[in-house]
């Protein structure tokens, strides 16, 4: 089944990333790493409101206690849109000045995952970390290269992750209670010819939506057989991710990115960096907010 994804704004980001859905106000935000910008989407009015933040931003959260946290290049941070204030937490990786923080997301306990990645895209020297609700910082998965899509189970019991060059999905067995991860195991595998999975949202049923960059899709996968479902075409080739919105979490929103892209593909790609929406025909499951 193929599906068709039509603009929802036209938001010519660089490198746009990191829709989260906040039910509260039934807006998107997301952010555009290379333009240093949180973003905050109102599909009511289909306005945007841009943040600037000095640095690359990898991923923004929503926090229980109000307010966002992020993930910038220098580490974690709290964010308080209202007076645009940012309060720095912990960098886990000062060492590594030559990397940045990209795609992170709230588990089911209100833990916030964020991975790094080195500037060069080439070298593993990347992590996957977890910033607990205590505010401490631990470091979850180790050689990674470009720290990538985030999901978590119905039952709360497996954790998916992308690291997108190895082309692959993997699951881990997840501790909700501990936030503990164990038996790595490839689950996906893209098909050649579909690009580099990137980030990702889960349904209510537990398929992925993986947003496939340089493939102008998104799939939807089953993780426990591994089949591709169906697509959703979307009219740019760098999809970098989705989340579900709306009132009935029925609608998926879909960034992209223009950065690294040919004058003579831009030309044919002009909504390249532009924010798409689709109806999948299934409820997707929560966005979680940062419980610290
Ligand atoms: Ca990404």
């Amino acid at each position: 089944m193929t599906l068709t994804a039509e603009l929802e704004f036209d938001a010519r980001a660089t490198l746009g990333e990191g829709p989260c859905w906040d039910a509260h106000t039934q807006r998107l935000y997301w952010v555009d790493i290379e333009k240093h910008q949180l973003h905050l989407y109102d599909p009511a009015t289909r306005t945007d409101r841009s943040f600037a933040l000095a640095q690359p931003v990898g991923a923004a959260v929503l926090r229980k206690s109000g307010g966002l946290m992020l993930a910038l290049q220098q580490g974690f941070y709290g964010f308080d849109p209202d007076s645009e204030t940012l309060t720095h937490l912990d960098n886990p990786e000062t060492h590594l000045p030559e990397n940045r923080f990209n795609d992170g997301k709230c588990d089911p306990a209100g833990r916030f995952w964020a991975g790094t990645m080195p500037l060069c895209e080439t070298k593993d020297c990347g992590s996957l970390y977890m910033l607990d609700t205590d505010l401490t910082v631990h470091q979850k998965v180790t050689g990674v290269r470009i720290s990538n899509g985030l999901a978590w189970s119905p039952d709360e019991r497996t954790m998916y992750y992308v690291d997108s060059p190895t082309r692959v999905v993997t699951a881990f067995a997840y501790d909700k209670a501990t936030g503990a991860i164990a038996n790595r195991r490839v689950v996906i595998e893209i098909p050649d010819g579909m690009g580099y999975p990137d980030g990702m949202s889960i349904d209510a049923e537990g398929m992925l939506w993986i947003a496939l960059w340089d493939g102008a899709a998104v799939g939807r996968w089953n993780p426990l057989t591994g089949a591709l479902l169906a697509q959703i075409s979307v009219p740019v080739s760098r999809p970098t991710s989705c989340v579900f919105g709306g009132k009935d979490l029925d609608e998926l929103y879909i960034t992209s990115a223009s950065t690294r892209l040919s004058a003579e593909v831009l030309a044919q790609q002009p909504l390249a960096g532009g924010i798409f929406k689709c109806r999948p025909g299934v409820r997707g499951g929560p966005t979680w907010e940062f419980a610290g």
